[in-house]
């Protein structure tokens, strides 16, 4: 595997693979891998000749009072899992590579960003935005592959791509999960074993919502008040949002007709957690 630091050095190998006929695919992480993102590289390998993983601790999308200095980093690690997946290219810039002195382009989505978790975390989404499409430009990847998990980070990255004309196809790639549900996300190293514990309200309270919709419940109000109860009951969760909302447009649904997501994000202790499920009328 070849790993580089500098943005010339990456375009110039992704040209010349597109040069040869090769198709290339790119996962974008911000590195601390677990099996969520190897799911994501082991569909990428799959989906193309040329397999880039970019790991990239995006400072443009965390707020200043986030986690951006104690959010968890392994590199060493990172490196050996990615050699074993047989991925071909790592990308591996610093901060001042990606935003260099004088930076000052953004990309703002503007009607999906501000809703459910850009209500809470201001200029998240811009930050999202802006160095998916510097890494786009950059690997002009044929496929970029994104998890479900970050369901509106997907959707966003969907509208982008249309709006600017990117010629790559999005993948979005189903939520990999523990074996007792919790989702799997680099943050969850911050949850001892109570939060840990108090985490699985999450996935639990989605598939009880789950089960309402199939058992014939279609008020948005009632699913939304079903989990929200449930999440309730643990002392250490403390819920952000729980909202109902239209796949593509995101916008909140009081009736779940045709497909609805059903999203939340939850403060477990120092990890702020967020999961979502596809409802099926
Ligand atoms: P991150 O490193 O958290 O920015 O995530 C990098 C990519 O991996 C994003 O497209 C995420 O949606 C995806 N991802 C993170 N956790 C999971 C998971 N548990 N299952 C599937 N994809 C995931």
């Amino acid at each position: 595997m070849r790993i580089v630091e500098h943005i010339e050095e990456m375009r110039s190998w992704s040209e010349a693979e597109r040069c040869t006929g090769k198709r290339v695919v790119l996962v974008p992480t911000m590195g601390f891998l677990h099996e969520g993102h190897l799911s994501l590289v082991r569909e990428g390998r799959k989906r193309g000749d040329r397999l880039v993983v970019s790991i990239f601790v995006n400072p443009a999308q965390f707020a200043p009072h986030e986690d951006f200095a104690a959010y968890p980093r392994d590199f060493e690690r990172d490196c050996k899992l990615l050699e074993e997946e047989g991925v071909d290219m790592l990308f591996h810039p610093a901060a001042q590579e990606m935003y260099p002195k004088g930076f000052q382009t953004y990309v703002d989505v503007e009607k999906l960003a501000p809703l459910l978790c850009g209500g809470f975390r201001l200029g998240h989404f811009r930050g999202v935005a802006t160095v998916v499409a510097k890494l786009l430009s950059i690997v002009r990847p044929h496929v970029a592959i994104f998890g479900e998990k970050d369901y509106q980070q997907l959707q966003i990255i969907r509208r982008l791509v249309r709006d600017l004309d990117f010629a790559v196809e999005v993948v979005g790639h189903p939520t990999v999960r523990d074996r007792d549900g919790l989702a799997l996300s680099s943050r969850n190293i911050y949850l001892d074993r109570a939060e840990r514990s108090a985490a699985l309200s999450l996935y639990r309270s989605l598939k009880k919502a789950q089960a309402l919709v199939q058992g014939g419940e279609r008020n948005g109000d009632r699913i939304v008040r079903a989990v929200q109860e449930d999440i309730g009951k643990e002392a250490l969760a403390r819920m952000e949002y729980v909202r109902l909302c239209d796949p593509s447009s995101l916008e909140e649904m009081t009736v779940v007709e045709g497909e609805a997501v059903l999203a939340l994000a939850v403060w477990v202790g120092k990890a702020r957690l967020i999961d979502n499920v596809l409802l099926k009328a």
